[in-house]
């Protein structure tokens, strides 16, 4: 496979030599390279994965190469997107840099050599890596791009998976939509990696939603951003996301764009800065339900903060407002066309409304949960914290066994989805940072893939032992 940047055709020497050097380092540290796994023949005769990972982000690609760092090979990535377009990078993420520090390590799993900082060397050289100060997302993307192909991640892009159900023999059957039409994949495992809305969906408040949709957006959504310009937008939230699409706006030339918080105050604390240590990030899932749902109740009632680049980009502009305390109360149609928004600090008026409000929890809108998600274990069903700690919102999250998996509400139903892994935004009050977070990939990654052997094999106990007794290679010969 060659490596390069997946757009400009180039491809540095530097970075030649760095595929190079990564592929031998990870032949290096290949102990113990020995096969451990047969294929299971599917109903169809063919051989099942052992593990489809369902989602070629960040997540996905970190997972892949950490199986095939196991010996794991017998696997498939598939992803919705173009090669390429995978996660929010190029697509609807609007902010000029990640705002993780540069240094933080993810999709290497703690291989230098295939780390951001030895990709940003190569194409940039080193003097650029000490004077950035934050990634581009492009330069992201085609970081990613680089590591999938590196390590040989086997990805089917444009690749949906529409269903997932059980096979005979133990195996899940997923059912694969692609331009061909339908087919079925049969694997052993399967792995949601599929980012922030995996579990359910980017969340509106419904009078918004029964706008007509020339009205109003999620910010998770495609924008025509040069189509506001001269416009009056109204956008709802003021974590991250919010401002970046305020900032677009103001860049596209809006007349003017009101950021309505409904906080009494924008939230400027980023609780995930506080949480990455190696303490929490490794041990927060091995705490009892009432630490874990402490600590992380309370960060992600906090929610995010917005970096102060991300202000200044839109406080840069003499149209932008921020409204605090200013919830949407309700948003109808005016009869000039215009949306009438009432708030708590009185109506107001605009032409074009963006929420960026993030994500609910509602498996049933995930049509690779549909058959699972009357059942599927919350943690409303496992735990009840103290009413000063009460959050409804997060207690529709998953309750999530050690190994990432679902567990059941109604216990002996729907048992075949212990064998679905959740790695995506859902797995955050079970683990902590884990699914969707570049700062835990390094942790939580590992932690992922030791349940998913740990599950391949002790399901093979059978299998092992009988190998064991029949194991006569002699290794010396007594003469
Ligand atoms: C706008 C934005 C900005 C962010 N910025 C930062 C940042 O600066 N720093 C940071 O540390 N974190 C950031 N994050 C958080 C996190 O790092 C990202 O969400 C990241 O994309 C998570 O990677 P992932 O692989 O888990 O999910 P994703 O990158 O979202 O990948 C999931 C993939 O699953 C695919 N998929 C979903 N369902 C299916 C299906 N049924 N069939 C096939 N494919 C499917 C999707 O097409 C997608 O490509 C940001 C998140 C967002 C939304």
């Amino acid at each position: 496979m060659e490596a390069g940047l997946p757009d400009s055709g180039i491809i540095p020497d530097a970075l030649t030599a760095l595929t190079a050097r990564a592929r031998d380092d990870l032949a290096r540290i290949s102990h113990p390279r020995m096969p451990w796994l047969e294929p299971r023949v599917g109903p169809d005769g063919a051989a099942a994965l052992d593990v489809l990972v369902v989602g070629g982000g960040q997540s996905g690609l970190g997972i892949a190469s950490a199986l095939l760092r196991a010996q794991v090979t017998n696997i498939l990535v598939v992803d919705r997107a173009p090669r390429g377009l995978e996660g929010p990078w190029l697509t609807f993420a609007r902010m000029r840099t990640l705002r993780s520090p540069k240094d933080y390590t993810g999709p290497d799993l703690d291989l230098p050599s295939l780390g951001y900082q030895a990709w940003h060397e190569a194409v940039y050289g080193p003097a650029h890596w000490q004077s950035l100060d934050q990634i581009l997302r492009e330069d992201w993307a085609a970081y990613l791009g680089w590591v999938r192909d590196t390590v040989g991640v086997p990805v089917r892009n444009e690749t949906v998976v529409v269903d997932i159900a059980p096979a005979p023999g133990g195996l899940l059957a997923a059912i694969l939509r692609d331009a061909g039409g339908e087919s079925v994949r049969y694997a052993r495992k399967i792995v949601l990696a599929t980012g922030q809305d995996g579990a359910g969906e980017w969340w509106m408040p419904e009078f918004v939603r029964a706008l007509p949709t020339h009205l109003r957006a999620h910010a998770a959504d495609e924008i025509d951003f040069a189509a506001l310009r001269g416009k009056r937008v109204a956008v709802l939230g003021a974590g991250a996301s919010a401002f970046d699409n305020a900032a677009m706006a103001l860049e596209a030339g809006a007349a003017a764009v009101t950021l309505y918080c409904r906080r009494a105050e924008p939230q400027v604390i980023q609780p995930y800065r506080w949480l990455t240590f190696a303490g929490f990030l490794r041990h927060l899932s091995e705490l009892d339900d009432a630490w874990r749902w402490r600590f992380m109740s309370h960060v992600l009632g906090l929610r995010e903060g917005f970096p102060q680049p991300t202000y200044d980009r839109c406080a840069a502009h003499a149209g932008f407002t921020l409204q605090s305390g200013a919830p949407w109360l309700s948003a109808r149609v005016g009869e000039a066309g215009q949306v009438e928004i009432e708030t708590p600090r009185g109506p107001a008026v605009a032409d074009f409304l963006i929420c960026g409000t993030g994500v609910e929890m509602d498996f049933a809108r995930r049509p690779e949960l549909a058959r699972v998600a009357h059942n599927i274990a919350r943690w409303s069903d496992r735990y009840t914290p103290p009413e000063e700690e009460r959050d409804d919102r997060l207690a529709r999250f998953p309750y999530l066994a050690a190994d990432y998996s679902l567990l059941p509400r109604v216990e002996g139903e729907t048992e075949w989805m212990a064998d679905i892994h959740l790695f995506n935004i859902a797995a955050t009050m079970s683990f902590g940072p884990s699914g969707s977070s570049i700062n835990a990939m390094t942790t939580a990654v590992p932690k992922l893939v030791h349940g998913l052997t740990r599950g391949l094999f002790t399901a093979d106990l059978d299998r092992h032992w009988a190998t064991l007794k029949a194991y006569d290679v002699p290794q010396a010969v007594v003469r």
